[in-house]
């Protein structure tokens, strides 16, 4: 099963252990970004490395406010 595909930016590993800082639900790759699987606040990547920083976070483009 070894495709000739891209590598990804982070790992599969790292990326099963990351939680969004926020809401701290899992998150999922999304070409160069990772997406929380909450809020939909989006993270980049930068040199491998995830940047889950709050501060740092691309809003969702809908926000939707469910409560609170
Ligand atoms: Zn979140």
């Amino acid at each position: 099963m070894s495709q000739a595909r891209e590598s990804l930016p982070i790992s599969q590993e790292l990326l099963q252990i990351l939680a969004c800082p926020v809401c701290k639900s899992p998150v999922e790759l999304r070409g160069d970004r990772l997406v929380c699987q909450g809020c939909a606040r989006r993270y980049r990547i930068e040199d491998g490395i995830p940047i889950m920083l709050v501060d740092e976070a691309e809003r969702p483009e809908a926000p939707e406010q469910a409560g609170s």
